[in-house]
């Protein structure tokens, strides 16, 4: 951020400015992200970590505009989300933001393929007559090519979250935001589903990603941590140092 003029500087793909969320309940005020500062550049493979309830949800869904602040600002992607309303913020996310879920989210009654098609559907950014090819290549990318035309209840955990991030791609968007995206795969599973980000990030994506996982640091470019909504720790790996 530029701080004379409130800009958000090139090649940052997040910026988020003293930003707080929270929530109202019975026993008075719950601070879910308290005066949280974060950059994040282009490019960059990051790691948000932390204990349960200590807001890195909050954090994701503030970023993907799927919240918004009670204060503060969040410049996303090349844009700044509180200047956008509602519709805007959809047709935002749909082209930028990619997002996968812990419990993958796909549509029971539409096959992988259809519902990797779904964001294009909505974005109309991809050629109607181009979606079927183009999914079924992001399928082949993520390394289940075979399974397009099944129903994602025949698929296993490992697969349903490789048609989810497949799904994520569909719009070609420059920023990927996983919430545990391995809370519910086996270890080996869930290395398989890391190691497809660390390749996606070297392809250029952006990607922050929330897990529990313990030797993420490995894989990523830097981890945060978060306790009661602020960051207590933020550690980048050396370049091309190995662990
Ligand atoms: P994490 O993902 O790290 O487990 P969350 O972001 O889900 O943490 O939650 C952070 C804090 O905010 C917790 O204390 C949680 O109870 C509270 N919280 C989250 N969502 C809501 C909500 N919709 N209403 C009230 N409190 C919430
Ligand atoms: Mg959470």
């Amino acid at each position: 951020m530029n701080a004379a003029t409130g800009t958000p500087t090139a090649g940052r793909a997040i910026q988020v400015s003293d930003v707080v969320k929270a929530y109202p309940s019975s026993a008075g005020e719950v601070v879910a992200v308290d005066h949280l500062d974060l950059g994040i550049d282009d490019g960059e493979f990051v790691a948000i970590v932390g204990r349960s309830g200590s807001g890195k949800t909050t954090v994701l869904n503030l970023l993907a505009g799927i919240d918004r602040p009670t204060s503060g600002t969040l410049h996303v992607a090349g844009a700044d989300l509180g200047s956008l309303s509602e519709s805007g913020l959809a047709a935002w996310r749909g082209r930028y933001v990619g997002l996968v879920f812990q419990f993958f989210q796909l549509l029971p009654t539409l096959t992988v393929a259809e519902n990797v098609m779904l964001p294009m559907d909505f974005a109309k950014r991809i050629p109607q007559g181009e979606r079927l090819d183009r999914a079924r290549r992001l399928l082949d990318r993520v390394g289940i090519g075979d399974q397009a035309g099944k129903l994602p209840a025949t698929l296993s955990g490992g697969q349903q979250q490789r048609a989810a991030i497949a799904r994520a791609l569909a719009n070609d968007p420059p920023l990927l935001l996983a919430d545990e995206p391995t809370g519910n795969l086996d270890s080996h599973t869930a290395d398989a589903v890391l190691d497809l980000f660390a390749d996606l990030n070297a392809e250029g994506r952006t990607i922050v990603v929330v897990t529990h996982e313990r030797d993420i640091r490995s894989i990523v470019g830097r981890e945060i941590t978060l306790r009661d909504g602020r960051i207590v720790t933020d550690e980048t790996a050396p370049a091309g140092v190995p662990e």
